[in-house]
């Protein structure tokens, strides 16, 4: 669980608090273009819920929510970018995340060598 007591910006974006290019939006999770786009196509898929800092939470208290995230993410991919997508999770700061509400970076669309968002 989250000790934050702010709610994240992608809750503020769940809430419609905050603009977002949403790009596809069910009961369990979210997909947004990243406002700072490392790939051609750059989303975030973000579950709604914001119980989970980062993606080993959600994996051991909500697997099939993650696995609705995957499936949502690789759908997208298939719709935006061939199917072919790199899927990261930043886990921790001194892994790069910035945003501790868990969430998906779906890379895709022709990405350098060696690339990590
Ligand atoms: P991370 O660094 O893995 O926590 O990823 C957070 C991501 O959220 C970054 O890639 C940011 O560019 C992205 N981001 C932050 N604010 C927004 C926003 N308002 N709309 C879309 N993406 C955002």
């Amino acid at each position: 669980m989250s000790d934050d007591t702010a709610p994240s910006i992608f809750s503020r974006i769940i809430a419609g608090e905050i603009p977002a290019d949403i790009v596809f939006d069910d009961d369990r999770v979210i997909a947004i273009r990243d406002i700072a786009p490392q790939a051609p196509v750059h989303l975030l898929v973000i579950p709604k819920t914001d119980a989970y800092r980062d993606v080993v939470e959600l994996a051991a208290g909500d697997p099939a929510l993650l696995a609705h995230l995957v499936a949502t993410a690789s759908s997208l991919a298939d719709e935006l970018c061939g199917g072919q997508f790199r899927l990261v999770f930043n886990t921790g700061a001194e892994a790069g995340q910035t945003v501790f509400h868990v969430h998906a970076h779906v890379l895709g669309g022709g990405l350098e060598e060696g690339h990590l968002a």
